[in-house]
């Protein structure tokens, strides 16, 4: 199923349609995706057939609940193609997500699914202000990760110059920048600092940068990440969001105006929030599991797919679709010290509310008999850098684990570095814990 593309700059009559009118596209399309599925992905169907239920029972939008998960697992046991509902000679193109969690999964695109994955993707650019003619900058990773090409792809649809620079080689980024001058760059927010690193290094200021816009996802940040982005850069800091198995980059995206969580593109997927241990679903609003299922997808159509990603779903402010909150973490991210459960966002929140501190950390994980210890390495912010006397570090640190502890509470030990003394992840996702603790049976 593809659908038609607006002129580019235009928004597309369904993202200001009536809540009654994407009810009604949603049920036809999701009663089109699982029938779709059911009669060509045989592990779906069994599954179906082992719970009783069949395509035929769902009626309404609630009676998606009736149906069995999908989850990464199935994609595992089913590697590589085994859930894929076209056969394979019609697929235009293969990925496979990046293995943040583990072994890689790959997943497949018709030649209509890669053009809806454009007009997803053209749509965001076009929600966090970019327009036909705008040059963008794409530093996220080219080649079996969605990011580079997801984005490629939609930065062409919208009528806009794409600069395919992929991660990595960052003082030619940054020199790219300078000279060809993009309005909008799309990269991880974590890499995003490493490029504002090398711009301060040189001595050039924001003001002195092209960029408008800068469009990050695929790893969680928060409102003190994008805080210090958009100092740093001198842009407006806009959230996408994706997942390899749902699509890629592209799923949801914010609008500049708002920037209050990313809308998701609910005319191509269905978003449902369920309670991690029961499977239920709970109502809009409710922090819970991101549940997914496709609406138009060819080649692999998920249904309810679970993200294992931790969030809550909003209502409609500038567009008509429903937006998702912050991503706190996956629930494989969190961390379980001395019994209390801590997102690493959580710490980093802590951080970036000191503006003497950056935006790259990690956290350390030891133990020491039965007791967890941690300690959070942070960096000084570049002009700070080897200028601040020892007892001003001291307060710096003093103040860092009394905010950890008091509101995330967890007792920390705070290691307050130079600049630029954590190793920086050039291409892809940050790699914020280091978990050394013996494993436990
Ligand atoms: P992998 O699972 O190997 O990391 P992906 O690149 O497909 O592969 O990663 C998708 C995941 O990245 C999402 O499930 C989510 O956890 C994270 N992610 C993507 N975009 C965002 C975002 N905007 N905010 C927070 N997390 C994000």
């Amino acid at each position: 199923m593809t659908s038609k593309m607006p002129m580019p700059g235009e928004l597309d009559p369904i993202e200001t349609a009536s809540r009654d009118e994407i009810s009604a596209l949603q049920i036809e399309r999701l009663k089109w995706s699982l029938r779709h599925t059911y009669d060509n992905v045989e592990p779906y169907r069994k599954k179906c057939l082992e719970k009783g239920v069949h395509p035929d029972d769902l009626t309404c939008l609630a009676d998606l609940a009736k149906f069995p998960f999908m989850t990464k697992m199935d994609l595992r046991d089913n590697y590589p193609f085994g859930l894929f509902a076209v056969p394979r000679t019609k697929l235009a193109r293969l990925h496979a997500s990046s293995g943040t969690t583990g072994k890689s999964v790959v997943v497949g695109y018709t030649k209509n699914d890669i053009d809806n994955w454009a007009n997803v993707v053209a749509r965001s650019i076009r929600a966090a202000g970019g327009r036909a003619g705008d040059m963008v900058h794409v530093a996220y990773g080219y080649g079996m990760f969605t990011g580079g090409l997801g984005a490629h792809y939609g930065v062409e649809r919208l009528g806009c110059t794409a600069v395919p620079m992929s991660g990595g080689q960052t003082e030619k980024q940054v020199q790219q920048i300078m000279d060809f001058k993009p309005e909008i760059i799309m990269v991880t927010p974590s890499y995003s600092l490493v490029i504002a690193e090398e711009f301060e290094r040189l001595g050039i200021k924001p003001e002195e940068i092209s960029l408008k816009v800068g469009i990050f996802g695929a790893e969680p940040w928060g409102e003190g990440m994008r805080g210090e982005i958009e100092r740093k850069l001198g842009i407006d800091a806009i959230d996408i969001y994706g997942l390899t198995e749902v699509m890629g980059p592209g799923v949801a995206c914010e609008c500049i105006e708002t920037k209050d969580g990313p809308v998701i593109w609910e005319d191509h997927f269905y978003p449902e929030i369920i309670n991690p241990e029961t499977g239920e679903v709970v109502a809009d609003g409710e922090e819970g599991e991101l549940v997914f299922t496709s609406l138009t997808k060819e080649a692999f159509p998920v249904i309810r797919y679970r993200t294992r990603d931790l969030t809550r779903l909003l209502p409609p402010t500038s567009r008509s679709f429903r937006r998702i909150g912050k991503i706190t973490g996956r629930s494989d991210d969190m961390l379980i010290v001395r019994g209390v459960n801590v997102f690493p966002t959580q710490i980093e929140e802590q951080i970036l509310r000191d503006q003497r501190l950056a935006g790259t950390y990690q956290i350390l994980l030891t133990r020491d008999g039965h007791l967890d210890n941690v300690e959070i390495r942070c960096e000084l912010q570049h002009a700070l850098s080897g200028k601040l006397p020892a007892s001003d570090i001291q307060a710096i640190s003093k103040e860092l684990q009394h905010r950890i502890k008091t509101i995330v509470g967890i007792s920390t030990r705070i290691t307050v570095m130079e600049h630029d003394s954590i190793p920086r992840t050039l291409t892809g996702k940050a790699k914020r814990v280091l978990d050394e603790r013996p494993k436990q049976n």
